[in-house]
């Protein structure tokens, strides 16, 4: 039997940064604002070191976090670069191609296998982002603006802008710090969140008006036919999911989305585990926000995932 990696501390880790010669920092397909953030700052920290460090991601930056990276992010780590992977619970969710094994994995998913040589994961870490920050503090390294920016939108993004119960007087501690070396949240505010599209503003309407109450679960599918009607993407539909949480009563919050290969599912919630219920359906992530994606088409997508939750909450008596 292979035994468990162990994790690394933050000064160990600290020390690795301080001997590496050209880093090639990257994160999760599909990247969010912890994704990028962390990455970002991750990579202005190995500059202040004095290390060659660059930011390889395959997919376009989507466009609400495009003012994040300084430069277009190279689509693949290349070869004789160090990989130091952020906010990416599993190898397999590494958003560009690597030749080298993974050298450093930062992340807070309590799911993390701890496939990296180095490993440093806290899964009571609300961000990435607020571990690479933790690295700042070890190397005695100051937030400037830009990386203060970059780290403060890692937590906005994971805390759903402070909201979720992954909050903690440390959340608002380095919050604090931030707002010192120059973020102004209300410009981070608009850069995020005043920047969308139309067809991202009728997609997630869609996707609210496709929302079906079953008790104590409230599942929305959007497909193709939604795409076409409002010329948006399935990744401009995924803002969709905060906007389903208000219901009265709701336990388990789920948006299944089209793909090719079948269907993408996110789950939220403030009490179920479905993180739990997103590993048994061939996904991951957090506790309280998880995914999968499934090769079953959309209606047959909302069918397994009632089933995944019969036992799980209470589904009434079906559509109400
Ligand atoms: P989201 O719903 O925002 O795409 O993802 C929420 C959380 O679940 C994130 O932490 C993300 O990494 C994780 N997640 C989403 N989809 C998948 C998946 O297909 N596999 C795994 N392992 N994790 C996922
Ligand atoms: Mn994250």
């Amino acid at each position: 039997m292979q035994t468990r990696p162990t994790a690394n501390t933050t000064r160990q880790v600290a020390d690795l940064l301080r001997s590496l010669n050209q880093a090639a920092v990257t994160t999760h397909v599909g990247p969010d604002g912890d994704a990028i953030g962390s990455a970002i700052a991750l990579m202005y920290l190995l500059r202040s070191l004095g290390v060659k460090a660059l930011f390889c991601h395959a997919e376009a930056m989507p466009s609400y976090l495009g003012w994040l990276v300084p430069s277009e992010p190279l689509e693949e780590c290349p070869p004789g670069y160090d990989v130091l992977v952020v906010d990416t619970s599993r190898s397999d969710r590494i958003g560009a191609p690597h030749e080298e094994a993974v050298r450093l994995n930062l992340d807070h998913h309590e799911d993390n296998p701890l496939y990296g040589e180095y490993n440093l994961v806290d899964p009571d870490a609300a961000a990435s982002a607020h571990i690479v920050a933790g690295l700042y503090t070890e190397l005695g390294i100051a937030l400037d603006k830009k990386t203060a920016e970059a780290i403060y939108t890692g937590i906005w993004a994971d805390t759903g802008g402070f909201r979720f119960r992954n909050v903690s007087p440390e959340t608002h501690e380095l919050v604090a710090n931030l707002l010192r070396a120059g973020v102004v949240p209300a410009e981070v505010y608009d850069r995020l969140n005043r920047t969308g599209t139309i067809e991202q503003l009728n997609i997630v309407g869609v996707s609210m008006a496709n929302a079906e109450h079953y008790g104590e679960a409230l599942i929305s599918v959007v497909d193709e036919d939604d795409y076409e009607r409002t010329r948006a993407t399935e990744l401009d539909s995924k803002d969709a999911i905060d906007r389903l949480r208000s219901v009265s009563g709701v336990e388990v919050v789920g948006h299944l989305r089209q793909v090719e290969e079948g269907t993408k599912a996110s789950l939220r919630s403030e009490r179920v585990n479905v993180g739990e219920i997103a590993r048994a359906l061939g996904g991951g992530g957090h506790k309280l926000a998880a995914g999968y994606t499934t090769r079953k088409a959309p209606q047959e997508a909302k069918e397994e995932l009632l089933a995944a939750l019969k036992d799980v909450v209470d589904l009434g008596s079906g559509t109400n």
